[in-house]
């Protein structure tokens, strides 16, 4: 019961590095050389010194020209972070993990330590780190224990130009934290907010006319074919285009395609290894990389390997590799012009993923990756005139998407005058209100004038999830199916189990009857789930079954990791002696130094994590009312008797 509800990550020489190897002085000082190669590294003195003069700037560079890793490593060595932590926030955990483990390796220490990250379910840092990667989402749910985030000198809102809803909320938050941090007389907050791209003004104005700092970039020419007829198969399309291009060109230059999702990447990587093996001896060999958010990591750092001499790689990704990730050796984008992207529906009000047209804005930014090292060549699998009718921008998620998750966060925040927020671009009314009547149908806001969070909403707050799902979660302990639910919602948290191969589909689904439920499909997931977790993940049995092993391997994890997130379990009371004990264990706890709360004595406080060093220590507090926690968990907690007198 004592463990803590992210996953604490050990620290040991799996993370380790080039330093500690017997090459490592010689690997590091390659890493220097590159490092000194960047387009950034000139401008590297007066950048530090502007931004050290700034309490607000914004950073504009093209992709690859070193802004991610390099910044946080320029203030940290120029003390600009004055001690504290640097912040870097990445719209997506991929960008967030492989960032910190390049910055670690350049500055020669183990990930963990000097850098660190911080991702959903996944924490690597410890007491000694400086530099924190970290998604945009997790900082937002920092900010909820701590508004003001004192534990932060400096944060980084990296590829602002995303505007994905959690970028979208931290500017307002982040901006209040460092205009009360002011007021209040606390040390100063710097922001920095940097992208590839964006409307300058727009943001600029938005964060009270901060200057831009542009970056020099090194882009070089690149040529665009467009389609001449509108193709109804893009993928088809795609493929016959880098087959064409294959043919023509020599080894050794390499091929990014987008495309839009992980079903769609993982079937085109199988139909090209298809097609390259009838075509041995015809061009180089292929090596063929799919990327996507959900790929375990140690194949998406399959992408930055390089190129065996005389072949070809083929990158198939999503658009993150648009801006967040940076890919060597590529000389041709086939850019398929399309993205999955979240919209709400307000008649069912849920948000769902759908495939739709890329801005002009990506397409710009897709047919760059081609002209990185030398010049190069983007395919777009659409006409000149229907890229002619794309948007100029994308448009931001928040106004496209399901608020009752930020509304929740806000409100959690302090913030209760929600349509009143500082917005860069406010949602409609009708959006806000929709997301407050959600949540009070849930029964996590009080519907007096003042909208208040109920200890149900604020329970909600700590859980990953989407309200109605955590609220799913809560309510399950009660009715003693807390294993089931978990295990549901895990299999919706991952992208589908069921593999259906066109050419065995009826196959596939006469074998999957077995697993069907009368009472529907979150009872059919859970047949399966149990299915799974009885042959202990046999892979031979995935494969009988028509059941894709990863996404089953990421469900039982991530059913694993949220058992642990029963926050009420972390709870710690305080002693006449002055001390605190975990109510789970009896064992003594302690506030962590870091803890906005280390002076105090509250009598009660829940916890997100416990660390071991010297002592037992409590991280990411808040005090809480014994009532709160009665009314959580009531099979848990006994009420104390008042005792006479
Ligand atoms: P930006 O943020 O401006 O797009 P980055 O700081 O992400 O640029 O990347 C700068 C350079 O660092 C890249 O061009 C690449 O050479 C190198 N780099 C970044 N991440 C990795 C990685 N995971 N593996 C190898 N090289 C990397
Ligand atoms: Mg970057």
């Amino acid at each position: 019961s004592e463990e803590p509800p992210y996953k604490k990550k050990k620290l040991n020489s799996q993370h380790s590095h080039s330093h500690a190897s017997q090459n490592g002085f010689v690997n590091n000082y390659k890493l220097q050389q590159e490092r000194r190669r960047l387009p950034i590294f000139p401008a590297k003195h007066k950048l530090t010194q502007q931004i050290r003069s700034l309490d607000t700037a914004i950073v504009i560079g093209e992709t690859g020209s070193g802004k991610t890793t390099q910044i946080p490593q320029f203030l940290h060595e120029a003390g600009v972070h004055r001690g504290s932590i640097i912040a870097v926030t990445q719209p997506r955990r991929v960008a967030a993990i492989t960032v910190s483990q390049r910055v670690a390796q350049e500055s020669g220490t183990l990930l963990g330590h000097l850098v660190g990250y911080s991702v959903r379910f996944e924490d690597v840092t410890s007491e000694s780190t400086k530099i924190k990667y970290m998604t945009d989402g997790m900082l937002l749910r920092e900010s909820t224990l701590d508004p003001l985030m004192k534990r932060y000198s400096i944060i980084v809102l990296d590829e602002a130009h995303e505007r994905t809803i959690h970028t979208d909320v931290l500017f307002g938050v982040v901006k209040k934290a460092q205009r009360d941090r002011k007021k209040k007389g606390l040390k100063p907050l710097k922001i920095i907010v940097m992208s590839a791209t964006m409307d300058v003004d727009h943001f600029s104005n938005y964060f009270n006319k901060a200057p831009v700092l542009y970056l020099e970039g090194r882009q070089y020419p690149v040529q665009v074919f467009y389609s001449t007829t509108t193709q109804s198969d893009y993928v088809m399309a795609a493929v016959v285009t880098l087959f064409q291009l294959h043919r023509d060109h020599p080894p050794n230059q390499d091929v990014l395609i987008f495309m839009t999702g992980q079903e769609e990447i993982e079937s085109t990587v199988r139909c090209i290894r298809d097609i390259s093996k009838d075509m041995v001896g015809e061009g180089p060999p292929l090596v063929v990389c799919p990327l996507y958010a959900a790929l375990p990591s140690h194949l998406q750092l399959k992408v930055f390997n390089k190129t065996p001499e005389g072949s070809r790689k083929v990158i198939v990704a999503t658009n993150i590799a648009e801006t967040s990730v940076t890919i060597h050796g590529i000389k041709f984008v086939i850019d398929t012009g399309v993205v999955k992207a979240k919209l709400y529906n307000p008649n069912s009000g849920l948000d769902l993923l759908k495939v739709v047209r890329i801005s002009k804005a990506q397409a710009l930014q897709r047919t760059g990756r081609a002209g990185r090292e030398s010049s190069g060549t983007c395919y777009r699998i659409y006409t000149e005139e229907e890229f002619d009718s794309f948007k100029k921008n994308t448009v931001p998620e928040i106004l496209r998407c399901n608020l009752s998750s930020v509304v929740l966060q806000l409100l959690a925040l302090g913030i209760s005058d929600i349509v009143n927020f500082d917005f860069m671009d406010k949602p409609s009314i009708e959006s806000l209100i929709g997301a407050v009547h959600q949540l009070h149908s849930l029964g996590a806001v009080t519907k007096e004038d003042c909208i208040k969070l109920t200890p149900l909403g604020k329970q909600m707050v700590s859980f990953p999830l989407d309200p109605r799902l955590s609220k799913t979660v809560l309510i399950a302990k009660d009715n003693h199916c807390l294993e089931e639910i978990l295990s549901i919602v895990s299999m919706l948290s991952v992208d589908s189990v069921m593999f259906t191969p066109q050419s065995k589909r009826e196959e596939a689904l006469e074998t999957r009857k077995k697993f069907i439920s009368s009472d529907g499909d979150h009872v059919t997931y859970l047949n399966i789930y149990r299915a799974f977790k009885s042959v202990r993940g046999n892979t031979e049995w995935c494969h009988e079954n028509f059941i894709n092993l990863r996404n089953m391997r990421l469900a039982l994890e991530c059913s694993q990791e949220m058992s642990g997130f029963g926050f009420f379990m972390n709870a710690a009371e305080l002693q006449k002696e002055g001390e605190f004990i975990s109510l789970s264990s009896r064992k003594p706890v302690n506030i962590h130094p870091s803890s906005s709360l280390f002076m105090c004595k509250p009598a009660y406080v829940i916890y997100n994590e416990l660390i071991q060093t010297t002592k037992c220590y409590m991280r990411d507090l808040s005090v809480v009312d014994p009532e709160w926690l009665y009314e959580a968990a009531p099979h848990y907690f006994r009420k104390k008797k008042p005792k006479p007198g």
